[in-house]
């Protein structure tokens, strides 16, 4: 995990200003409420399913519905990033966290987070060159983490013997 970065507002106080900003101001309901205190504890990459049966197990009385619902406007709000990995889309969070990329391993599914400037910089320069305004980019490289990488080594020595 990077080290998070400081904000002056939390991510409900965020979120409350983010619906009563719409052109349909809308309520910051108490599930809407305990669902962002419960993303918020923890950094993770997850998915919808997981989350929902994330705070299924914690005891939280929140809806399919709701938990999708809730999640789209939170990543239109800034507060989460969406990752498209594979066939796979999973939420981290954006508001209070440093901006960075991704390894994901695509044999056991860990997701490595790194940060590089180089990259950064190439985006904006990129973007530049082009006249782009950029709202963001997704950089990820796939392939296979070193555990994973290290078995399939040992395994194929064993099959040598
Ligand atoms: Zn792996
Ligand atoms: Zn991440």
């Amino acid at each position: 995990m990077l080290t998070p970065v400081q904000v002056s507002q939390s991510p409900e106080s965020k979120f409350r200003e983010y619906l009563a900003s719409r052109p349909k101001p809308q309520r910051f309901t108490s599930a809407q409420q305990k669902m962002v205190r419960f993303i918020f504890s923890s950094h993770q990459h997850f998915d919808a399913e997981q989350l929902c049966a994330d705070i299924a197990r914690a005891g939280l009385k929140i809806s399919r519905a709701t938990v999708y619902r809730t999640l789209a406007k939170l990543v239109d709000a800034g507060l989460l990033r969406r990752l498209q990995l594979g066939e796979r889309v999973a939420y981290e969070h954006d508001y209070g966290y440093p901006h960075h990329d991704h390894l994901h391993c695509q044999s056991c599914g860990k997701i490595i987070e790194f940060q590089n400037p180089t990259l950064e910089r190439l985006y904006q320069e990129v973007a530049q060159q082009h006249r782009f305004l950029p709202s963001g980019y997704t950089f990820v490289i796939r392939g296979t983490c070193a555990e994973c990488n290290q078995a399939r080594m040992t395994k194929r020595r064993l099959d040598l013997v």
